[in-house]
């Protein structure tokens, strides 16, 4: 069995990587923070089309509670490892920058970076013992080119773009890849408060995107088909020049 953990997997973009990847055949870990009902749902739906999945909440932004979680699968699976990982779980908190409060920057930075460092320095050592490994981080058009009202949100994104390259060239003998998403407008809760009939028109497709879009995307990176795609950040908005 080949485990893929997909943090933020109760909702969104990471909810269709979970349904994509177990799908793919993939043994699923859904990882969320609080919201265990909209977890349990997308478990269930795995497993009602015949894939396999499992929960494991933990909070990417507190190494603490990401290590004792991690700890804990690798104890109740001696022979097996986590062998993809996508980093999705990621919060916005806007404000523009003279009102921006210490709490709104720290915490986006938390979720949004220091999260990938947390979780994936756990899951790299089997990797590298496996000579196998997938990682697709999922950044965000507001990493590249900014977006006014998002500091702390284009700063942590920037930063996982930043952190992904450096890795790639880390591991890359090793057969792992590392590899970014960049998405544009994608219709999710965390999107649902945007202006979204006047955020379109700037949208060359016309559209907002959807999470299964994206979730196809990341399902290629982690695929056999990908393993010479490494380093790199790919963008998926419709167009939406960056
Ligand atoms: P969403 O619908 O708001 O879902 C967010 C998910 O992240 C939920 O599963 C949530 O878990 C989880 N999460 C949040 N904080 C967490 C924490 N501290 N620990 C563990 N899990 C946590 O968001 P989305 O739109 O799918 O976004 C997913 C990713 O795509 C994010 O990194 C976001 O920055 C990025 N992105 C989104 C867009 C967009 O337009 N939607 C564009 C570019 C990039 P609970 O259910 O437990 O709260």
């Amino acid at each position: 069995m080949k485990y893929a953990l997909i943090t933020g997997g109760s909702r969104g973009i990471g909810r269709a990587v979970c349904l994509a990847l177990a799908n793919d055949g993939f043994s699923v870990i859904i990882n969320y923070r609080s919201n265990e009902g909209a977890a349990i749902e997308v478990k269930q739906e795995i497993e009602k089309n015949g894939g396999s999945a499992e929960l494991l909440p933990f909070d990417v932004s507190d190494s603490k509670s990401v290590d004792a979680a991690i700890q804990q699968w690798q104890s109740s699976h001696p022979d097996d490892y986590i062998s993809v990982l996508v980093n999705n779980a990621g919060i916005r908190d806007d404000a523009v920058m003279v009102f921006m409060q210490d709490e709104q920057w720290n915490k986006v930075l938390r979720t949004n970076l220091d999260s990938f460092f947390y979780v994936t320095r756990r899951l790299l050592k089997a990797m590298i013992t496996n000579r196998h490994g997938r990682i697709v981080n999922v950044a965000s058009l507001s990493g590249i080119k900014g977006l006014a009202g998002q500091t702390n949100y284009s700063a942590a994104k920037a930063g996982l773009i930043g952190s992904t390259k450096a890795l790639a060239q880390e591991i890359g003998s090793r057969k792992i890849t590392v590899n970014a998403v960049a998405p544009g407008f994608i219709a999710t809760d965390m999107t649902q408060d945007l202006p979204e009939a006047e955020l379109k028109k700037m949208i060359p497709a016309g559209r907002f995107g959807t999470a299964e879009e994206v979730a196809d995307l990341v399902s290629f990176l982690v695929s056999d088909k990908a393993a010479y795609i490494n380093g790199e950040v790919i963008s998926i908005n419709g167009g939406l020049y960056t």
